[in-house]
């Protein structure tokens, strides 16, 4: 009877704070069909009218005018936690600053941490941060409920996440902190990562979840690593995170470093990424930039196909089409099972779609993009699109940082997540040549993933539960199912406002 997204996530909101357990039990078992109503896309719509559809408060928001007093504030909230996201609203999805609005991100993530990886909902807590918005007509919206004033300087915003850094980690010495949605991730994952147990999921999980499905795509190229070639449309922070993940494939598959750093070809707005290029490259992109290119000007992404020979074409350009027939069917003559991901979003920025993807290659690329695409018919085989959907590893990167009690979440701790996941698909899932395993096993794969990043915490010495160290693998395995929180175990406790429990508790 509700027929809009936003509709249904109203109905699924009310109904978490009625009946918890009742609200996990529906989305676990129906995870495909829910998850976009509870995180992307429509709780884009849900932050962007947040002031106009709130009806009751999750989670926390700790405003500037907070500082000075943040540990104490802490102590205001009523339950043990384990985890807790992160953001200041400044950059939300692709919808840009929406100040507290924001809140609908930690809370939606928080609840795929619960579905996916079993995290008790009470030991979650979303914290938004009201640090002021830049968004004028937030700002003077009658209805708008965080600080009416303009977003702090981004000193002031360190200070800030130094005293809650620490005032979380005094409170909750074990908890994990993940942060979401800022509008520049980098300086507090560098600030942070070695100190607390933080991660950035924008930047690390991403990586990890694009890594796990190439694996797969790599071993189903039949093209050794030390013989791949990748194009990189798009030098922005996501290209250059993600191929950052690969080359430490490629070092794990035995290339150097340097063979592996030379494997990549960049493409930006100005064309090949070189270092003679006579424009200051952003230093993030000095990396990768080439030095080989012997003072030949770039002239188009086909001219550079023909000149890299690659296996691999990546995409994190944002420019919708730019993976175009004449493209694709270079990379189909080059190859047997060409790799093409076209991981811009939303799909309207898709440097291609699945099925001009399997149409110009004659069915035969390996492929996985950002944004969802139907599966389609090609030669009587139904062909089935990976998506780099970070679900696959967040909750797992989440519960095994929590059950190992890491005193850091390390770079090991992440790229296991990506190599545990592209081992988590069973028999039927890679016959049919899938490169991501179905988002309905998602618990089963969390524990794969969960266990993955527990060794890799042991390996590093960041464990601080080292007894289970001395747990094989099934064990460990066990220990996490057991630990995990399950909807289908509770009783149902309705809230008093809403009447008598519908079960009886018994006796
Ligand atoms: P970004 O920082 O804006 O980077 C975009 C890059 O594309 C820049 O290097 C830009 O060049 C380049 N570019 C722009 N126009 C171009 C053109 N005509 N030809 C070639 N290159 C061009 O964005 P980002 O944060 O890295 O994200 C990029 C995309 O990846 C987004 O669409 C995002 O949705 C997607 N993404 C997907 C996932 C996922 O699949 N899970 C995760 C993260 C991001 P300049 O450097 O010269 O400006
Ligand atoms: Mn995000």
């Amino acid at each position: 009877m509700k027929p809009t997204p936003i509709e249904k996530f109203q109905y699924l909101v009310h109904l978490r704070a009625t009946n918890v357990h009742l609200f996990y039990r529906l989305l676990e078992q129906n995870i495909k069909e829910l998850t976009p109503l509870i995180y992307t896309p429509t709780v884009g719509e849900a932050c962007l009218r947040w002031h106009e559809i709130f009806t009751q408060p999750e989670g926390m928001y700790l405003s500037y005018s907070d500082r000075g007093n943040l540990r104490q504030i802490l102590d205001n909230w009523p339950h043990q936690v384990e985890i807790t996201v992160l953001t200041d609203g400044s950059r939300i999805l692709g919808l840009g600053d929406l100040g507290v609005n924001g809140m609908g991100i930690p809370v939606g993530k928080l609840a795929l941490y619960t579905a996916c990886a079993g995290i008790r909902p009470e030991a979650t807590l979303p914290l938004t941060l009201d640090l002021g918005t830049n968004n004028k007509t937030l700002r003077e919206d009658p209805l708008y409920m965080g600080s009416r004033r303009p977003k702090v300087t981004p000193e002031e915003e360190r200070e800030f996440l130094d005293e809650l850094m620490a005032a979380l980690t005094d409170k909750w010495p074990s908890i994990v902190i993940q942060f979401e949605d800022f509008k520049n991730p980098f300086p507090a994952l560098e600030r942070y990562q070695n100190t607390y147990t933080m991660f950035n999921d924008d930047v690390q999980g991403t990586g990890a979840v694009i890594v796990g499905g190439f694996i797969n795509a790599v071993k189903a190229s039949g093209v050794p690593a030390k013989d791949h070639r990748a194009i990189f449309l798009g030098a922005g922070s996501a290209g250059v995170g993600v191929a950052k993940q690969i080359v430490e494939y490629f070092i794990k598959e035995g290339l150097t470093e340097e063979e592996a750093r030379r494997k990549f070809w960049f493409v930006d707005s100005n064309g090949l990424v070189t270092l003679d290029r006579g424009d200051k490259l952003a230093e993030h992109k000095v990396y990768f930039a080439r030095n080989d290119n012997n003072g030949r000007q770039y002239q188009s992404l086909a001219r550079l196909i023909d000149f890299v020979q690659p296996t691999i074409l990546m995409g994190l350009s944002t420019i919708g089409g730019a993976f175009n027939r004449d493209i694709l069917t270079r990379m189909a003559a080059l190859n047997e099972r060409p790799i093409i991901f076209p991981l811009s979003n939303p799909s309207s920025k898709s440097e291609c779609t699945f099925e001009e993807a399997v149409r110009h290659t004659d069915g035969r690329c390996l492929f996985a993009s950002g944004s969802p695409f139907p599966a389609m018919e090609h030669d009587g085989k139904l062909l089935t699109p990976g998506q780099g959907n970070n679900m696959y590893v967040f909750p797992g990167i989440g519960l095994g940082a929590i059950i190992s009690q890491a005193t850091s979440v390390t770079q090991d701790m992440i790229y296991a997540s990506a190599e545990s996941l592209s081992t988590s698909l069973n028999k039927q899932e890679v016959a049919d040549g899938w490169l991501y395993p179905d988002i309905r096993r998602i618990r089963e794969v969390s524990v794969i993933v969960t266990r993955g990043v527990i060794r890799a915490a042991q390996k590093n010495g960041v464990d601080r539960a080292t007894e289970l160290r001395e747990l094989s693998d099934a064990q460990l395995d066990a220990y996490i199912r057991e630990r995990m929180y399950d909807p289908f175990q509770e009783k149902d406790n309705l809230s008093r406002e809403f009447g008598q429990p519908l079960t009886s508790a018994s006796a």
